[in-house]
């Protein structure tokens, strides 16, 4: 007996569609043609028979966890973990100063690893057990490895991480905490990047990589449908996101379209695609026929990409909704991030707290509207990357612990 799955791929850059029975990562035909140098074409964009789930309302979809739009067959496959469904906070004031339009901070460092990523390694990790497959490798700047080793975790699954030597500590911690494999190449993302791929070739191993995986874009897509019912079935304004391979801000777009196909949303937010100038292989090639790659170096760890995997989608999705992308300077990062906690009470690590930075840059040149509902997707726990943050910072040295001290130096 063969089942007819309920989904299709369809190849962001030549059209062509693919039964998922049969493909399971790239468009063959555009992947051929793939040169190390350049992004590369044939990302698959999960479509759903639209006309048949539009008959359902949103809360009927939301009630059996919006299995028709997810690419498994049961909820039962997902990690035990609470996944999603993260706090929406409302700032009123920045520095005491009121701003023109209302400011909603949506905090995915909630996620149970700490970052957005938890939402594409949950469905990874259930299509997985679903297709009985074990195994499942990943390359990662960090966040990628330690959300995958976490839900890995969760499942009785084996993780195998591989990661730049470089990551920051906590995230390989929280990788060798979960008991996942972890494989630190010396060399840079993109090399831990093509390693996987070889290794999934030739040991098997199901792969997670962003930008590979189709079903990473499916999971990080349900941001969408959460903001859409804390704003109270409706799609904010504007949504500023930060910015590596592409891959968070195309699942905010995908989950926006469906919403959109669905007939539920008539118009998709102005999404703005935030960047450090320091990698800004996005923003910077918007308008280029041509992509040109710029060595990155950024202390966002995070978005810090040469290649980044998702490209064509990413541009494809900004240019056909009017999208629109900044990069900032790391010290604006930086400065954001002290601003953000300070303001908020949410530590974000510097990869999220760009895309604070970017509204504050948005703040600064009146281009928030009046009235208008901007929400900025913080996407990674400042508790992962504390080392970025130590210039922010000086920790007192110690008092002798008496009253008299004290008063001497606090006296107001
Ligand atoms: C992965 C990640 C990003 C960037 O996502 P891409 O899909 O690579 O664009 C941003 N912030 C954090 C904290 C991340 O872990
Ligand atoms: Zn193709």
């Amino acid at each position: 007996m063969t089942t007819t799955p309920k989904f299709q791929y369809k190849c962001n850059d030549c059209g062509a569609t693919y039964n998922p029975l049969e493909i399971q990562y790239m468009c063959p035909e555009c992947n051929k043609k793939n040169t190390a140098n350049q992004p590369p074409k044939g990302v698959l964009k999960t479509i759903y028979d639209y006309e048949s789930i539009k008959q359902q309302t949103f809360d009927s979809l939301k009630s059996r966890g919006f299995l028709d739009l997810l690419p498994i067959k049961n909820s039962e496959s997902l990690p035990n973990l609470a996944i999603g469904q993260t706090p929406l906070y409302t700032l009123d004031k920045i520095d005491n100063e009121e701003t023109e339009g209302t400011i909603l901070i949506k905090d995915d460092a909630q996620n149970p690893t700490f970052s957005y990523k938890d939402r594409a390694s949950a469905i990874v990790s259930a299509y997985a057990k679903e297709q009985e497959i074990n195994t499942i490798v990943t390359a990662s700047t960090g966040n990628a490895g330690s959300s995958l080793a976490g839900i890995c975790a969760a499942q009785g699954q084996q993780g195998i991480i591989m990661v730049p030597a470089s990551a920051p500590v906590a995230k390989l911690t929280q990788i060798l905490m979960y008991g996942a494999t972890l494989i630190p190449v010396d060399g840079t993302y993109d090399d831990a990047f093509d390693l996987s791929i070889k290794a999934t070739e030739e040991l098997g191993w199901y792969n997670r990589n962003t930008g590979f995986n189709p079903l990473t874009i499916e999971g990080k897509k349900t941001v969408a449908f959460e903001l859409y019912e804390q704003m109270g079935y409706q799609a904010p304004d504007r949504i500023f996101v930060p910015v590596g391979d592409g891959v968070i801000i195309s699942g905010v777009y995908k989950g926006f379209e469906d919403l959109l196909k669905l007939g539920l949303i008539e118009k998709m937010p102005t999404i703005v695609a935030v960047q450090s100038t320091g990698s800004d292989n996005i923003a910077r090639n918007l308008s280029n026929s041509e992509f040109v790659v710029k060595q990155s170096n950024t202390i966002a760890d995070s978005i810090s990409v040469d290649i980044p995997r998702n490209y064509h989608m990413a541009k494809n999705f900004i240019t056909s909704y009017n999208g629109e992308a900044i990069a900032i300077e790391d010290n604006e990062i930086l400065e954001a991030s002290y601003k953000l906690s300070k303001n908020t009470g949410v530590f974000a690590e510097p990869a999220a707290a760009a895309a604070f930075g970017g509204l504050l840059h948005y703040k600064k040149h009146s281009k928030l509207d009046k009235g208008s509902k901007n929400v900025v997707l913080l996407t990674g726990s400042g508790l992962k990357d504390l080392k970025a943050v130590q210039k922010m910072i000086q920790i007192p040295a110690p008092i002798m612990p008496n009253i008299d001290n004290l008063k001497k130096i606090y006296h107001d």
